[in-house]
C-alpha cells in the first residue's frame, strides 16, 4: 500500500482514528492515536512527534522528542477499535533525521540491507511458529509460599505453580497430552480458529493452528514464511491479535515461555532459508538434502548460539524451558528429523523451495525484529567463515548418556549465561552497522539491571520449601 491508498483505504472504511504503533527496546509493542483528519500524505514523510524519555531502554529526558514515521505496507484496520487504521512505524531523530539506532525496526532493515551487500543471499525467509498459554484468569500472589501465581484453565487447573491437575469444566487433557486432542477436549479450537481467520481478515497470513503439548491451555499459531522485517511485523500483528480474542472472551493470554513448571514450555520455533535470485540457497544434496552454505549457516548459528540467546531468548524465564523431556533443547546441535536438537532440518522439506532450517531455541517473549536479525547475522557469518557445523546428532537427546551429551556444547541455562556470551561474542553482529556497539551495550545493561538483577535479588517462592525450616 502507498500513502495514498491507506488515505484512500480512511475514507472508504470511515476510519476515524488512525493508531501509531512501534516497538519499544525490550521488544513490547507501544502505540499512541491521532484523528483521521491528522493524517495526510506529508506525515509519511515528516512523521509525527513524540516523547520517547519514557520508552524503556530508549532516550534520555534531555534529548526526548523523537519522530514515528508510518510505515504504509503495515497498515490494518483493527478489527477491536471503531473505526481505527493501525499502522507500524519507524523511529528517526527529529533533528537529524537519521533512523533510530536503538529502534529494533530499524536493527531488522539494516540487516537485510548488509545481507544484500555480502553479495551471499538477497532474501532470508523466516517462518514463525508461536506457541503461547490461554487461561480463564491469572491470580498473582506474591504471598503464598510455594508460588506467586494460581492459573484457571477449563482444560486443568494448577494451583501455586506445583503443577497439580484440579477438575477442569470440561473434559480433561490428559498429562502432557495436550497435543491435536478433539473438542470438547481441545477447549480452545474455536477461539484459535477465531485468531487465525481475524489474522487473514488483517492482511497476516496464517497457514495453521491447533492445540499444544501442554497439559491444558497450550495453543500454537503459525505463519507462513516470509522476508525478514515483515515476518517479524506479522509476528507483531498476531500476538496483538491472540491477547484481544482472549481478552473479548474473557480469557487471558501469555507469551512467558515457561508458565508451569514440569510441563512443556513455549517456543517461537523459526524456520530459516536463505535464497538469491529466486533459488534457494539451502538446496543441495548433502545431509538431509541441504547444500553446503546450509550447513555453513548452520555452523554459524550454532557457534554463535550462546550470544543470539541474549536476543532470542531474552528472559531470565526462557533458561526454565531449556529442560530435558519437555520438546525444547538441551543441547546445540543440529539433527535431520530430530526434534530434541537446536536445529532441526525438517522431514518434510522434500522439495528444494522448502528446504529450510529450524531453529528451535527462540521464544515468543522476544523481539523478533531482533531476534531475527541476529539469527540471519549468525548464519552469514558462518557462510563468510565457512563454519563446519560437525557432525548431525541423529539420536534422542534426552536418552542420550551424560559420557556422549558431554561432547556437545549445551544451550545456557540462565540468561546471565547468554548475555555474558553476548558481551564476549558480538563482532559478528555489528558488521554492516547492524547492531551498533550502543544496541549491544544498552541491551546487556538493559537485561543485567533491570531483569536478572531484579529477579536474582527477590526471594524465590521455591526457597521457602526449601530453607524456611532450615
Ligand atoms: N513447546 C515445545 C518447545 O518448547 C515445542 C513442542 C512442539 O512444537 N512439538 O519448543
Ligand atoms: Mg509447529
Ligand atoms: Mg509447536
Ligand atoms: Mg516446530
Amino acid at each position: 500500500m502507498t500513502p495514498r491508498e491507506v488515505l484512500a483505504l480512511c475514507r472508504q472504511k470511515e476510519i476515524q482514528a488512525v493508531d501509531l504503533r512501534f516497538m519499544d527496546f525490550p521488544g513490547m509493542q507501544k502505540h499512541f492515536t491521532i484523528p483521521v483528519e491528522a493524517l495526510d500524505e506529508q506525515s509519511f514523510e515528516d512523521g509525527l512527534t513524540f516523547d520517547g524519555s519514557s520508552i524503556h531502554g530508549w532516550q534520555a529526558i534531555n534529548e526526548s522528542d523523537m519522530l514515528v514515521v508510518p510505515q504504509p505496507e503495515t497498515a490494518m484496520i483493527d478489527p477491536f477499535m471503531a473505526s481505527t487504521l493501525a499502522m507500524t512505524c519507524n523511529i528517526q531523530d527529529p533533528i537529524t533525521r537519521s533512523d533510530y539506532n536503538r529502534d529494533p525496526r530499524n536493527v531488522a532493515r539494516k540487516a537485510e540491507v548488509y545481507m544484500r551487500s555480502t553479495g551471499i543471499a538477497d532474501i532470508a525467509y523466516f517462518g514463525l511458529e508461536p506457541e503461547f498459554f490461554i487461561f480463564d484468569q491469572v491470580r498473582f500472589d506474591q504471598n503464598e509460599h510455594e508460588g506467586f501465581y494460581h492459573l484457571d484453565s477449563v482444560e486443568g487447573e494448577w494451583n501455586r505453580g506445583g503443577g497439580e491437575l484440579g477438575t477442569g469444566r470440561g473434559q480433561q487433557v490428559r498429562r502432557r497430552e495436550g497435543y491435536f486432542p478433539m473438542p470438547p477436549t481441545d477447549s480452545l479450537q474455536e477461539l484459535r480458529t477465531e485468531i487465525m481467520l481475524t489474522a487473514r481478515e488483517c492482511g497476516i497470513d496464517v497457514i495453521g493452528q491447533h492445540h499444544e503439548v501442554a497439559t491444558a491451555g497450550q495453543c500454537e499459531v503459525d505463519l507462513k514464511f516470509a522476508p525478514l522485517l515483515a515476518s517479524a511485523d506479522a509476528l507483531l500483528g498476531l500476538k496483538y491479535l491472540i491477547k484481544n480474542v482472549a481478552a473479548k472472551h474473557g480469557k487471558t493470554a501469555t507469551f512467558m515461555p515457561k508458565p508451569i513448571w514440569n510441563d512443556n514450555g513455549s517456543g517461537l520455533h523459526m524456520h530459516f532459508s536463505l535464497w538469491k535470485s529466486g533459488e534457494p540457497l539451502f538446496s543441495g544434496s548433502g545431509y538431509g538434502g541441504m547444500s553446503e552454505l546450509a550447513m555453513h549457516a548452520i555452523g554459524g548459528i550454532l557457534k554463535h548460539a550462546p550470544a543470539i540467546l541474549a536476543f532470542s531468548c531474552p528472559t531470565t524465564n526462557s533458561y526454565k524451558r531449556f529442560v530435558p523431556g519437555f520438546d525444547a533443547p538441551v543441547n546445540l546441535t543440529y539433527s535431520f528429523r530430530n526434534r530434541s536438537a537446536a536445529i532441526r532440518i525438517p522431514v518434510h522439506a522434500s522439495s528444494s523451495e522448502s528446504r529450510r532450517i529450524e531453529f528451535r531455541c527462540p521464544d515468543p517473549a522476544c523481539n523478533p525484529y531482533l531476534a531475527n536479525a541476529a539469527v540471519l547475522m549468525a548464519a552469514l557469518d558462518g557462510v563468510q567463515r565457512k563454519i563446519d557445523p560437525g557432525m548431525p546428532l541423529d539420536k534422542d537427546v534426552y536418552d542420550l548418556p551424560t559420557e556422549e551429551l558431554g561432547e556437545y556444547p549445551k544451550v545456557p541455562t540462565s540468561l546471565a549465561d547468554a548475555v555474558e556470551a553476548l558481551r564476549n561474542d558480538h563482532d559478528f553482529l555489528l558488521r554492516g552497522d547492524v547492531f551498533t556497539e550502543d544496541v549491544i551495550d544498552t541491551w546487556i545493561w538493559y537485561k543485567t539491571e533491570r531483569e536478572i538483577e531484579a529477579v536474582r535479588q527477590r526471594p524465590h517462592p521455591w526457597e521457602f520449601a526449601l530453607y524456611y525450616d532450615a
